[in-house]
């Protein structure tokens, strides 16, 4: 099979053949129709977070048909134990053992794959393959981001990339205000946040104009931390959606004062997947998407790093 493989941290993806994939006993063999790009594909690129197995075939956004026909998404959580003191407690996401698609197991960016069949998701028909696989990550991810808000009525969005262009959608669905935060002077990203609902858009360094009483950081620039907290009413929470984050700058006790909290969101559960994708055509969740040649994964990955597109990217194994 076609794939394009990370084999060192630091360097380019590649193009290369594969033999192709044999499914062991519960997996499936799949045919890959589509496959998002995500920031934790680039941090492995890029070597800001350990790749646990090279060379790897990155890729957690597959939306892939059985050898049977049927369609089904897989996303980051490939394999958890069931056993463990998480697993047993509806917590899955922080199984101890849980392998991970696209890092601990070969991903997406291929013509084929095998996944463990329990943890592929069913995809709604309203969305085409290329609308559905932004959904499996950014989407289910920033939708578990959304649920640690509470009910925030004045959300902020630090980062308007892949995910928060989808949680914005659907928090404005749910009657919430969205504050976009961009980096300063993009005003093309500002625009497109104010196309989706978004009430106000601004620089991440600007205030907004009314406190927030939640926020949620999709960047993975840490001093962003200290910026949203600063902009939170009392009581609020800044919820960090990111895998990776760089170091946190101090900031005064003060800042945190009046019980607003800081927390990361790590992962998903299937839950967290089966209520994402039920929940998405009913907003509905319009993607914004630049797709790839499989073999262009490398471009994607340089233009997700330099923020060249709005939404999300796609990479197509086949383009016919
Ligand atoms: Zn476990
Ligand atoms: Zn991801």
């Amino acid at each position: 099979m076609r794939a394009v493989i990370l084999e060192r941290q630091g360097q380019p993806v590649q193009p290369t053949t594969l033999p192709d994939p044999q499914p062991a006993s519960g997996q499936l063999l799949l045919n890959i129709k589509a496959c998002g790009v995500c920031r934790t594909d680039l941090h492995l690129r890029d070597h800001e977070i350990e790749a646990t197995k090279l060379p790897v075939v990155l890729g957690h956004q597959i939306v892939a048909t059985t050898e049977g026909g049927r369609r089904v998404g897989v996303p980051w959580l490939g394999w958890t134990d069931g056993t463990c003191h998480y697993c047993t407690t509806d917590r899955e996401n922080l199984c101890v053992n849980a392998r991970f698609t696209g890092r601990d197991i070969d991903g997406g960016y291929a013509e084929l794959t095998v996944a463990d069949e329990r943890y592929c998701l069913s995809l709604p028909d309203e969305l085409s393959d290329v609308d559905a696989a932004p959904l499996l990550c950014g989407g289910l991810i920033g939708y578990r981001a959304l649920r640690f808000t509470g009910d925030a009525h004045r959300l902020g969005l630090y980062g308007f990339g892949s995910a928060a262009h989808m949680i914005c959608q659907v928090a404005v669905y749910q009657g919430r205000e969205v504050y976009a935060f961009t980096r300063p002077n993009d005003r093309r990203t500002q625009d497109f946040a104010r196309s989706l609902g978004a009430i106000w858009a601004g620089a991440s360094n600007e205030f907004p104009p009314e406190q927030l009483d939640a926020a949620i950081i999709f960047a993975s620039a840490g001093e962003l931390v200290p910026q949203a907290l600063r902009a939170l009413a009392p009581g609020g929470t800044v919820v960090c959606a990111g895998i990776h984050m760089t170091d946190i700058p101090s900031f005064p006790y003060d800042d945190l004062w009046e019980e607003r909290s800081i927390r990361s969101v790590a992962n998903l559960t299937r839950k967290d997947g089966e209520e994402f994708l039920a929940l998405a055509p009913k907003v509905p969740v319009r993607t914004t998407v630049t797709t790839y040649a499989l073999e262009d994964a490398e471009q994607a990955l340089a233009d997700l790093r330099a923020g060249a597109f709005e939404g999300s990217a796609v990479l197509l194994p086949t383009t016919d």
